[in-house]
């Protein structure tokens, strides 16, 4: 089966397929180079489906795409499906540093998020997601240097160590995109 992900992100293509393929045998995961829709959903979901339905329009084959960010609980859920681009531009760092500097003041019992990631797939026979929640806390600084993103300043539940302190198995093994994944590859698994 071929499966289309419509990511123009070559990183992200080599780092699903390492993922996708060995977990589903016969599974071949494909790039996607045709044009990219205007991202303007209001949640991850809706993110994920105009990628995955515009690349499922443009090639003809299954297609898969994810939206991801970090939601903080006392911000309403924000950056959400602004996690991206928080400070005005896409520059991770400066990103991190405003989101820390909005949060200096908020005691550590109220620091709760979690990293979202869903996924969805469309295909003639319809429509279905997948969502991973990886719970956790905002750190006071920046510490670490895995990952990518919000790991320096995202502490997950039962670890006193940033995402991006913890050896990139062991994130791989927890993380909301490893769930999401997860709930996918057991889909695919099942499918007829
Ligand atoms: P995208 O969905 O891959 O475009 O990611 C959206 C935003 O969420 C970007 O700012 C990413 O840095 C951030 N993000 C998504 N997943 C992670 C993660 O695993 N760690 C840190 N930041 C992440």
């Amino acid at each position: 089966m071929k499966l289309v992900l419509a990511t123009h992100n070559q990183g992200k293509l080599a780092e699903m397929r390492a993922i996708l393929e060995p977990a589903v045998p016969g599974l071949e995961l494909v790039s996607y180079d045709g044009p990219e829709p205007v991202e303007n959903g209001t949640t991850f979901l809706e993110n994920a489906l105009i990628k995955a339905r515009a690349a499922h329009i443009h090639t003809g084959l299954p297609a898969i795409a994810d939206d991801s960010g970090v939601a903080v609980e006392i911000l309403g859920g924000s950056p959400g499906i602004f996690t991206a681009i928080w400070s005005g531009g896409r520059d991770n760092a400066e990103n991190r540093q405003l989101l820390l500097r909005q949060l200096v003041d908020i005691p550590d019992e109220h620091r709760a998020a979690a990293f979202i990631c869903t996924i969805a797939m469309v295909t003639d026979d319809g429509e279905v997601s997948f969502t991973g929640n990886w719970p956790g806390v905002i750190a006071r600084e920046e510490r670490g240097e895995h990952g990518h993103g919000y790991d320096p300043i995202f502490v997950p539940d039962g670890f006193e160590l940033t995402a991006a302190e913890l050896e990139p198995e062991l994130k791989n093994a927890f993380s909301h995109r490893a769930q999401a994944l997860g709930q996918l590859i057991s889909f695919l698994n099942a499918a007829p």
